[in-house]
């Protein structure tokens, strides 16, 4: 263990761990853009830089290491005009369209320059401007609003492990490109939307969630229903409609991964096409009926075969949609209930 002193404060942290690690763990707030405690440390905003004891420049936080003895500002007169100098360097080259943003209220920038009082940028000049790309159908780019922390490729690379996206260009002409430049979804991206979750801007929009500010929304924990793995994340509920998914970061099986079937397709939950009720065939058609009168039915048919022909002439297939919860429960029926071990699952292949 490692003793420091953090803004007057002693602290006892693990040796190893960052200055930024070791705030975080004694509740003290250290602005970042560019870090993400799953990805691997970039220091390229640099924003989390303090004041530490003895050494002549600011120190990026996210990156070096604590050491017995350190001394450690985070919020002094220096580090705090610095910061502001980043975000004001910042805003000066972004299009200043938060009135109208999709990502007001739920974006970093935004919090941060309202946490450091810029309210405009001071450099006037020449400001960035690229196309929109919206080709596909779920997500979209706007490279004006991008701040180049890099979130969105380390993400693409380090957790997705594709690197459909990197950087290209020097200086003013920095930018995030795909693969020859091409609309996003060209050839490699999966969509997976990881990036849109690690952008801390309105650069990376989920279009689903388009026409929805983030304060109208109720978020509803749920596991996915598409396979097996059990995802969480949650539906984001408007006027009683799933109007999108957002991942939940605490979920124990995925954290903020989610693929592109969990993340985009909420359409069936109020399609037309969707089974609402059980459905009977009666001379030949299928008539929709109440639940008692179709659990009846499937467990008068079920007791008549196991009488007549024995248990294992019955054979259950469970789904990979259900939960584990449910395909336990489904087993331990067949087994107990039924009698048999004839009991598979649609997953298995
Ligand atoms: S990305 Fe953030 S800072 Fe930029 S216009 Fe949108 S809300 Fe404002
Ligand atoms: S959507 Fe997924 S695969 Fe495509 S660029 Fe973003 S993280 Fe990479
Ligand atoms: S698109 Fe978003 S995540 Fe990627 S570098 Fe730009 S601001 Fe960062």
């Amino acid at each position: 263990m490692v003793t420091l002193t953090m803004n007057g404060k002693k602290i006892i942290v693990e040796d190893g761990v960052s200055i930024l690690e070791a705030a975080r763990e004694n509740g003290v707030d250290i602005p970042t853009l560019c870090y993400d405690k799953e990805l691997s440390p970039f220091g390229g905003c640099r924003l989390c830089v303090v004041e530490v004891e003895g050494s002549k420049n600011l120190v990026a936080s996210c990156s070096a290491k604590v050491k017995e003895g350190m001394v450690v500002y985070t919020e002094s007169e220096r580090v705090v005009k610095t910061r502001r100098e980043i975000l004001d360097l910042l805003y000066s080259n972004h299009p200043q369209d938060c009135l109208t943003c999709e990502k007001s209220g739920e974006c970093q920038l935004q919090d941060l320059c309202y946490r450091y009082g810029i309210k405009e940028g001071s450099y006037k000049g020449e400001v960035k401007k690229y196309a929109i790309d919206s080709l596909n159908p779920v997500m979209e780019r706007d490279q004006s609003k991008c701040i180049l922390c890099g979130k969105c490729v380390r993400v693409c690379k380090e957790i997705q492990v594709t690197s459909a996206i990197d950087f290209s260009g020097r200086g003013f002409k920095s930018k995030i490109t795909t693969g020859f430049d091409n609309p996003i979804d060209y050839k490699n991206c999966r969509l997976c939307g990881q990036c849109i979750t690690a952008c801390p801007t309105g650069a990376l929009i989920n279009k689903q969630l388009k026409g929805t500010r983030p304060w109208e929304v109720e978020k509803v924990r749920t596991t996915c229903p598409f396979c097996g793995t059990g995802c969480n994340f949650d539906l984001n509920v408007k006027d009683g409609k799933v109007v999108g998914v957002t991942p939940n970061p605490d979920s124990p099986v995925n954290g903020n991964s989610l693929c592109v079937k969990g993340r985009y397709h909420i359409d069936f939950i109020n399609s037309p096409d969707r089974l609402t009720k059980p459905l009977i065939k009666k001379n030949g058609e299928f008539v929709e009926s109440s639940w008692e009168e179709a659990m009846t039915l499937v467990v008068s048919n079920l007791k008549k075969a196991k009488e007549e022909y024995g248990s294992d002439s019955v054979a259950g297939l469970s789904s990979a949609r259900c939960t584990n919860e449910d395909n336990f429960v489904f087993q331990k029926m067949m087994r107990a209930a039924i009698g048999t071990n004839n009991v598979d699952h649609c997953a298995r292949t």
